[in-house]
């Protein structure tokens, strides 16, 4: 019998798995199976399904294909393997959509699609068991039963950590460079859980021991691995081994070029914590809040985790000890903040309050290194989903004017603040071409995506100096 373990890509509000980040699933199941696994991107697969198998340079004039970018060293050999797997394991599962620079998942229509004609036994796991949407502001994509011959969830034991530690070998079928996202806990920490989160539905909250965390980085950090991300968790900042677990990292890989985190709750947000994680981690390091809405009416229906005011004190202490610019061009550490449309008892009121909250934190002079705003994807089993797209299609006309005014007049001079014009950025990646245009950005967590009037060659690192501003990127001049 021949597995191999086809990743589709995952996106959840607690990870991700998305390209050039490595998920936790692909690597888990690898290490469940001993290691003895062929593993293929949905990238390899579109490209011997629809390009004849030969990946293609962009002429001057075209746009890199993102579709086929992101190969596996075992994409020459594609045909064989399919001829021979005898099972293959599909993971897949976008939970949060959002936009993606080189890489697109797949949806459950274009997998079902594509696995059709593959003559093995199929099996569908990852989040999109509990179905999949890579646009906001949808009904999730529902499983059609007849195209996989089972649905079934994958379960890593926090008992059995050899099963992580194994699967860090799957990186050497990956030729890229890769941030590892890597798991702390499961679950949430509240009780009682988001009206539009299926995290509380899929996992039971659990905390990963901070020594196997460790061992798991440092097996990554022998395959060579050096960029982690501390991500696959609801509230980072509510983990009880934070100093343990940072300076261990630390002291244990003292080459490791990026470590960030992601997901905190702003409530649990405290001086000490903060000056750890400014300690330990490298810079241009995000603690993203999932804020969603700044209306206390909207914030009470959906059982949302935090009020204004504890963003904002949130914000003030990260700023206070984060705030300073590192060595690669980025302040240390800076908080994110994610906003939903679409949530229940959504007005035009909370379009005011999540203005005037941005807006005041603008005018205090305080920094975000992004706002993240996307319309809310109906999943059934959660309370959201009761009320179904009301809000959504009620509020809809509204979005484009909604998220441009915080676009244009609280992004924008944000970045201007954050990156002002001639600010250098260090080891920026190229990533695609679009037209004689290239794209790229720092290898972290919510990288600013630099973009620069000339083709650079693609995969390779550059010092470069902002001298413009977009609305969500800069524009930049090699240096
Ligand atoms: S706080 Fe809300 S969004 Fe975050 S994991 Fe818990 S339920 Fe999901």
């Amino acid at each position: 019998m021949q597995t191999t373990i086809l990743d589709c890509y995952t996106d959840e509000p607690a990870g991700l798995g998305v390209p050039p980040y490595l998920g936790v699933y692909p690597r888990y199941i690898y290490g469940s199976l001993g290691g003895e696994a062929n593993y293929l991107t949905i990238d390899d697969l579109r490209l011997y399904t629809y390009y004849d198998n030969i990946p293609k340079k962009p002429k001057p004039s075209q746009k890199t294909n993102i579709k086929t970018l992101n190969l596996s060293i075992n994409s020459k050999n594609i045909s064989e393997i399919l001829k021979n797997t005898t099972e293959l394991i599909i993971i897949a599962g976008v939970h949060t959509p959002g936009k993606y620079l080189s890489a697109i998942p797949g949806t459950l229509k274009e997998i079902q699609h594509i696995t059709k004609d593959l003559n093995c036994r199929k099996i569908l796991t990852g989040p999109a068991i509990f179905g999949s949407q890579l646009y906001g502001g949808s009904f999730s994509e529902q499983i059609d039963p007849k195209s996989f011959d089972a649905v079934q969830e994958f379960r890593f034991d926090y008992n059995k950590n050899d099963t992580a530690i194994k699967g860090a070998s799957i990186i050497k079928q990956i030729p890229d460079l890769r941030i590892v996202e890597i798991e702390t806990s499961r679950g949430c920490t509240r009780k009682e859980g988001c009206s539009f989160c299926l995290e509380p539905l899929k996992n039971r909250f659990e905390f990963r021991k901070y020594k196997d965390v460790l061992d798991e980085i440092k097996q990554f950090y022998k395959l060579g691995a050096r960029h982690f991300r501390l991500g696959k968790q609801s509230c980072f900042y509510s983990y009880p081994y934070i100093e343990q677990l940072l300076s261990s990292i630390k002291k244990e890989c003292p080459e490791i070029k990026v470590l960030h985190i992601d997901n905190v709750n702003p409530k649990m947000v405290t001086e000490e914590k903060t000056k750890l994680i400014t300690k330990y981690c490298t810079e241009g390091n995000v603690a993203a809040f999932g804020v969603e809405s700044f209306d206390k009416k909207v914030i009470e229906a959906n059982n949302l985790n935090c009020q204004p005011e504890d963003v904002i004190k949130a914000i003030k202490i990260i700023n206070k000890h984060g705030k300073e610019r590192g060595k690669n061009g980025l302040p240390k550490f800076l908080p994110g903040i994610n906003l939903i449309f679409g949530l229940k008892e959504e007005s035009k009121n909370t379009f005011k309050e999540n203005y005037n909250w941005l807006k005041r934190i603008l005018d205090e002079d305080l920094l975000l290194r992004r706002i993240n705003i996307r319309e809310a994807v109906i999943f059934q089993g959660t309370e959201l989903a009761e009320i179904g797209n009301k809000y959504l299609k009620k509020n809809r006309k509204y979005y484009w004017k909604w998220r441009n005014q915080i676009r244009q007049e609280i992004d924008l001079p944000l970045l201007k603040k954050l990156v002002p014009k001639g600010t250098i950025l260090k080891d920026v990646r190229m990533e695609i071409y679009e037209g004689k245009k290239t794209f790229g950005r720092q290898i972290g967590t919510y990288p600013l995506i630099a973009g620069i009037n000339k083709r650079l060659e693609i995969g390779k690192f550059y010092n470069v100096k902002v001298i413009d501003h977009m609305l969500r990127s800069v524009v930049v001049e090699v240096v």
